[in-house]
């Protein structure tokens, strides 16, 4: 795909996030149809990238939104999701936060502690309004994933633990401006062992248990995102299993009548269609391996460094014999390499080289550090 467009590509000043729009459409479309199979709703975690253009595909095929900041919530709105179908999460909301997605009426807060659900209810007194919300439980379910990504043990600062349910539920019923509508989970990112989001269903069955035990009804069961996807072989797997996915929780789910599920997804849906095209400046000797030297860094593509992840690498302009480079930006960190013994095509000054997989967490993670510009983006058909 990149290679059918190397002239437009060499137009472009470098570092350049390229995205692919035709394989967001079909990734959002499968994902679409095998989540309607059980009437599931979807929201995309904005986190994973936010630009307008991405934003417009993911709305325009009806999904809701799932936000994490107060400016997360206004860019889903002014984008044009409809309120209703915005959720909002996260462990320190501010009141400016609050009181904004009060004003919109959003769908629903994802609550995460008590004391976050005592100021959500002065706040919402103050307005004379009544705030929808799902405790977020934190479900002590290990994601087997990177320790950064991990939210969902009870050493992790998200969520409320099960131990403090019953305090939670006792402290609910002196709140009258919140609405307990259901309960929600988010245990991680870049699962790729679906076990995991099993052990997820029977914890979920469980909870469903102790308040059922309790009468209390919940209308919504949100099960969060985490769905991984394959840094390892973008082009052969470039769309996530999905209808494993969505089958595994309607297979294990266990749910009352009349029960709505939801799910968070940020990475599946647009991971694999961005990618970070930079330039090679320089090619410096090593001992045991040369070192290629990019445009881009850490500032445009943190993951590397932050969680020792692994982008696929790819020379799109050199076709000669492969040699073995440490791939690395010109930001003054060490941990400022996209890939130790990389073996690519012997590579010169000029050449442009692929990072794959980088729509998630990529550009909307990048910083001025060292004073640095923005990438610029570019949308292909
Ligand atoms: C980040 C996040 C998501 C999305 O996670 P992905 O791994 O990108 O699917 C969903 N829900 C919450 C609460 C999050 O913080």
């Amino acid at each position: 795909m990149l290679k059918q467009n190397l002239q437009k590509l060499q137009q472009h000043p470098t570092p350049l996030y390229v995205y692919n729009i035709s394989l967001l459409r079909q990734t959002l479309q499968k994902a679409k149809e095998e989540s309607a199979k059980y009437n599931y709703h979807v929201h995309y975690a904005l986190k994973a990238n936010a630009n307008a253009p991405i934003l417009d595909e993911v709305r325009a095929l009806g999904f809701g939104a799932d936000c994490v900041s107060g400016n997360e919530v206004k860019r889903a709105i002014e984008n044009g999701f409809s309120p209703e179908r915005v959720v909002f999460a996260g462990v320190g909301k501010s009141d400016e936060e609050i009181n904004y997605a009060l004003d919109q009426d959003i769908f629903c807060f994802n609550c995460e502690s008590s004391h976050e659900m005592i100021v959500l209810n002065e706040l919402a007194e103050k307005k004379d309004r009544t705030a929808r919300i799902a405790l977020r439980i934190n479900p002590n379910v290990n994601a087997n994933t990177h320790k950064y990504i991990t939210t969902g043990l009870e050493e992790n600062k998200f969520g409320i633990n099960a131990w403090e349910l019953e305090s939670v539920i006792a402290l609910l019923e002196t709140l009258p401006n919140l609405q307990l509508i259901g309960i929600h989970f988010h245990i991680g990112s870049q699962i790729t062992d679906l076990s995991v989001f099993k052990n997820l269903c029977t914890r979920v069955n469980e909870f469903q248990e102790w308040f059922e035990a309790r009468k209390i009804q919940l209308e919504h069961i949100n099960v969060g995102g985490g769905l991984g996807v394959d840094y390892y072989n973008p082009e052969q797997q470039p769309i996530p299993d999905f209808e494993a996915y969505f089958g595994l929780f309607n297979q294990f789910l266990e749910l009352r009548p009349g029960q709505q599920v939801h799910f968070e997804l940020g990475r599946a849906l647009v991971a694999q269609c961005g990618t970070l095209v930079s330039k090679v400046l320089y090619i410096k000797k090593g001992i045991s391996t040369n070192f290629a030297i990019l445009d881009a860094g850490m500032t445009e593509l943190i993951r590397p460094a932050l969680y020792q992840s692994y982008h696929k690498i790819e020379n799109l302009t050199s076709n000669k014999q492969e040699e073995r480079y440490d791939v690395v930006g010109p930001i003054c960190e060490s941990s400022d390499c996209f890939g130790k013994a990389v073996m690519l095509p012997e590579t010169e000054r000029g050449d442009l080289v692929a990072i794959h997989t980088a729509g998630a967490y990529g550009e909307v993670m990048s910083s001025a550090y060292n004073l640095r510009d923005k990438a610029a983006a570019l949308y292909l058909n």
